[in-house]
């Protein structure tokens, strides 16, 4: 079986109390992988660290830091099947997704690499004095991360902080450490200094605390839930550490009359049920105009059916299984509490059928029509492969559908009219607008949430402004 060390001080480590626990895959509840579990302690040591490796990363040169980060690149691409693997183990997706992950952060380190070297200051020229600006690392910064997509968004984190010159310790999630780890252990054996990058596992209550209480951590960045994100914003106050934070989502998917109906249901089919349902940016809403509510919607059952659910390492499969027990339960409670309120089930609803399934979180794509705002679905964030769609008269109406929300991260509108695409575009409360377009993210743009799915941009050059501190140098003349 696999064993999972942490990695603080550029050595893989046991715990300090030697506590280990069996990671299981969610497809068929076999045991993964024997994962070393950290305590506040081991936090304290990586930190540590982290803190002395700071003196030496910051300072190097940025086409230093460039030409270790290009080489970690290459050493992910040159790992990405096995780290690929562990990923479909212990999270569930299908490998060809998990591939792309690993390959995507690979690139996340490239694209950092150069952006580094573009961290330009300032030159002020005034009548008594001359002004230069630096952008300067922030320090020490803790990298807290979830299960979804575990690898990929700590590449969003890693390469930018490394990049700027701080120094780290990443907290992949509990329950699926292992891709997340190798990843950071291929950047370390690029050439980082020891301690430059650290990785400790362990419950978020204990060893994510650490990491946001702890004064030597200047700067956390995480991505999780919306009431974690309140957490780690109540207790980074006690010492005003700096803050981006990548929170929950519920995000509406409108169709206008005007729009190419084929493209708008692929485009929701697949941004509703890859990943099971399990993405910040999932299609969570749709609303479509009543005028072609009928064949949208058969469209999107039908693609809905067409989707293979099985095994991640299997290589047909669109969809493996959810990622827990529990979160199969609370779709469950959505999809009942949206026919209780009078939703039609369409498709889906159910776990599929077969010896295939009988051990793993599996459920079908679920389809449901005449969903309205009292439902669960509506409200919360399912993540869950579940596609509730409302239908509306007016434009204006969609748009005020759309925002009644208290999350803010993605929104998306089909339509072939300019004037239309730019006026929902532009009234619509969401950091990410997708238009014609299932995906708000682009490794060159900002990615961040409104309201309250988050705080600060990851991402193109904001997400290397995220790790920068501003000092200005004031010259008597
Ligand atoms: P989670 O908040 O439960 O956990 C995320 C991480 O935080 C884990 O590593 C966890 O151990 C840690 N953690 C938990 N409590 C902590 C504490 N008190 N202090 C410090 N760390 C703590 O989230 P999850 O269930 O792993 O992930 C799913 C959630 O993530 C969903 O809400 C989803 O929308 C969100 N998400 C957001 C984005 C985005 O970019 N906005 C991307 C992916 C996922």
């Amino acid at each position: 079986m696999h064993q999972s060390h942490m990695l603080i001080d550029g050595e893989q480590v046991i715990s300090l109390s030697r506590k280990t626990e069996i990671i299981y895959n969610p497809s068929n509840q076999e045991p993964v992988a024997e994962v070393a579990v950290g305590s506040r302690q081991d936090a304290c040591l990586a930190l540590e660290a982290a803190k002395r490796a700071f003196l030496i990363w910051s300072a190097t040169s940025c086409q230093e830091r460039a030409i270790i980060l290009h080489s970690a690149a290459d050493l992910v691409r040159k790992r990405v099947d096995g780290i690929a693997v562990l990923l479909t183990l212990e999270m569930g997706k299908p490998l060809r997704n998990a591939r792309m992950e690993v390959l995507s952060s690979a690139d996340v380190l490239d694209y950092y690499a150069e952006e580094g070297k573009r961290n330009c200051g300032e030159w002020i020229s005034s009548s008594h004095s001359r002004s230069i600006v630096l952008r300067q690392p922030v320090g020490v910064a803790a990298l807290i991360t979830p299960w979804n997509f575990p690898v990929d968004l700590l590449a969003w984190k890693v390469a930018p902080a490394l990049a700027s010159g701080c120094t780290f310790v990443a907290k992949p999630p509990s329950l699926a450490p292992l891709a997340a780890t190798e990843f950071v252990r291929a950047v370390i054996d690029a050439g980082l200094p020891a301690g430059a990058a650290n990785v400790v596992h362990g419950p978020g209550s204990t060893v994510g605390a650490e990491l946001v209480e702890n004064p030597i951590s200047r700067k956390i960045a995480f991505t999780g839930e919306t009431e974690t994100g309140r957490w780690i914003m109540a207790h980074a106050a006690a010492h005003i550490k700096r803050l981006s934070l990548e929170l929950g989502g519920q995000s509406p998917f409108i169709v206008c009359a005007d729009s190419d109906l084929q493209a708008a249901a692929a485009a929701a089919a697949q941004r509703a049920f890859s990943n099971m349902g399990q993405i910040c940016i999932s299609v969570n809403r749709i609303y479509v105009a009543q005028e072609v509510a009928e064949p949208f919607t058969e469209e999107l059952v039908r693609r809905a059916e067409r989707m293979k659910i099985g095994d991640g390492m299997q290589t047909d499969v669109d969809l493996g299984p959810m990622f827990s027990r529990m979160l199969r339960e609370r779709t469950k409670e959505h999809v009942a509490d949206a026919i209780e309120k009078g939703a039609e089930l369409l498709t889906g609803g159910e776990e599929p059928v077969g010896e295939a399934y009988e051990r793993g979180y599996f459920y079908r794509p679920t389809v449901l029509d005449n969903a309205d705002h009292r439902m669960m679905v509506m409200r919360e964030e399912t993540f869950g492969p579940v596609a509730p769609i409302m239908k509306f008269k007016t434009l204006d109406d969609a748009i005020a559908l759309a925002n009644d929300t208290e999350y803010g991260l993605a929104a998306y509108v089909f339509t072939n009219d300019l004037k239309t695409a730019l006026s929902a575009a532009e009234r619509l409360e969401a950091g990410g607008i997708g238009v014609n377009i299932n995906n708000v993210v682009d490794l060159q743009a900002p990615f961040g949430g409104w309201k309250e799915s988050g705080l600060g941009r990851e991402l193109g050059r904001y997400g290397l402004e995220a790790y920068l501190e501003t000092k200005h140098i004031r010259l008597g003349m």
